[in-house]
């Protein structure tokens, strides 16, 4: 079970969804616990926040203003399914999705709800979350793995984004998969503290073998990843930064299980985080385990099944997605100055 270089720092995994929770309820906040958002007369009205959404506006440019537009909002940007409900719209029918290489070294397998990444490497695999159920892990993940020729029998590790306290999905499929291949459970310490006790008895939740802490690196074979703690979402948010390729040519992407939420805290650590790792690493992608959270991941991949070898939507290129990085921090300072909340 090759190495973990465990470096020193927190943290751990994940998706850049916009991620609110299975159940989350749409409307202020969207998410168990979350933290509230402001009202749209908070944000009309406050001289900060309008300077703060021109500035956005004004990195944004022509080319990335349709993102400007969906981060600038009261709530920021929301799933798919959350966006939805909000909207008074029907649920979206949740449908298994073709496995879709999105780099030579990645993969995204799941449902249109919600899905996991398998990263390979020389010496296994690395799995980001693990969906809802072992039911999931077994009918979806390892189904899906199969199908893209991938052995679970090979993954070494399981890096879990984040966790909520009586709610399994990212987390429910880990301990079939823990159990079933001796795969061994990544995940912040202080989300598992929050989740374990709380597990429901027909979801039983895997106890993690490793710490996440912010800035660890996790290396197996020929690959190294940075965890990253992003917090808001929970706690103990985890994001993943993982080289990848794309037709032999080196790129890196952030996988952001959640989010920038509306506090202080959340708000500076994922500026450090995209000021300390992703920006000098050379960040170009951003990648989430809730598809369409914060781009139209489906025509994505869909685009990708289709012409395999042409333009990758994901990759921004480092300029591109460091000002993309800007106008998530400068709309999530909109937010927090339209709560009266500091916002440096
Ligand atoms: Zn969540």
């Amino acid at each position: 079970m090759s190495y973990v270089r465990t470096a020193s720092v927190v943290l751990s995994l994940v998706a850049l969804a916009v991620h609110l929770d299975a159940q989350g309820r749409g409307g202020r906040g969207g998410g168990r616990g979350a933290p509230e958002t402001p009202t749209e007369q908070q944000w009309s009205s406050n001289g900060e926040t309008r300077e703060r959404v021109a500035a956005a506006m004004t990195i944004a440019g022509s080319d990335l203003l349709p993102q400007a537009k969906m981060f600038c909002t009261p709530t920021g940007p929301q799933r798919m399914a959350v966006a939805r409900q909000a909207a008074g719209l029907p649920p979206m029918p949740n449908v298994v999705v073709e496995p879709t290489r999105v780099f030579d070294n990645m993969w995204w397998i799941g449902m249109t709800s919600q899905n996991v990444w398998a990263i390979t490497t020389s010496d296994g695999i690395i799995l980001l979350d693990t969906m809802n159920s072992a039911e999931e892990a077994r009918d979806v993940i390892v189904a899906g793995m199969k199908k893209a020729g991938l052995d679970p029998a090979r993954i070494r590790y399981i890096v879990i984004g984040h966790g909520h306290p009586g709610q399994s999905d990212h987390t429910g499929g880990a301990l079939h998969l823990q159990k079933t291949y001796g795969a061994r459970v990544v995940m912040n310490p202080i989300d598992a503290k929050l989740v374990l006790p709380s597990q429901r008895p027909d979801r039983p939740l895997a106890v993690p073998d490793l710490d996440a802490f912010h800035g660890q690196k996790l290396t197996l074979g020929d690959t190294t990843l940075t965890l990253v703690h992003t917090p808001g979402h929970t706690p103990g948010t985890m994001g993943v930064i993982v080289p990848v390729k794309l037709r032999g040519a080196s790129h890196t992407a952030i996988v952001l299980a959640a989010t920038q939420l509306p506090t202080r805290e959340s708000l500076l650590q994922f500026e450090r985080v995209f000021n300390e790792f992703a920006k000098p690493m050379k960040v170009e992608a951003s990648l989430n385990m809730h598809a369409n959270g914060v781009q139209e991941d489906l025509p994505f991949l869909e685009t990708i099944r289709k012409n395999p070898g042409g333009p990758n939507p994901y990759l921004y290129g480092p300029e591109r997605f460091a000002r993309w990085m800007d106008i998530m921090i400068e709309c999530g300072r909109a937010r927090l100055a339209a709560l009266g909340i500091p916002t440096s």
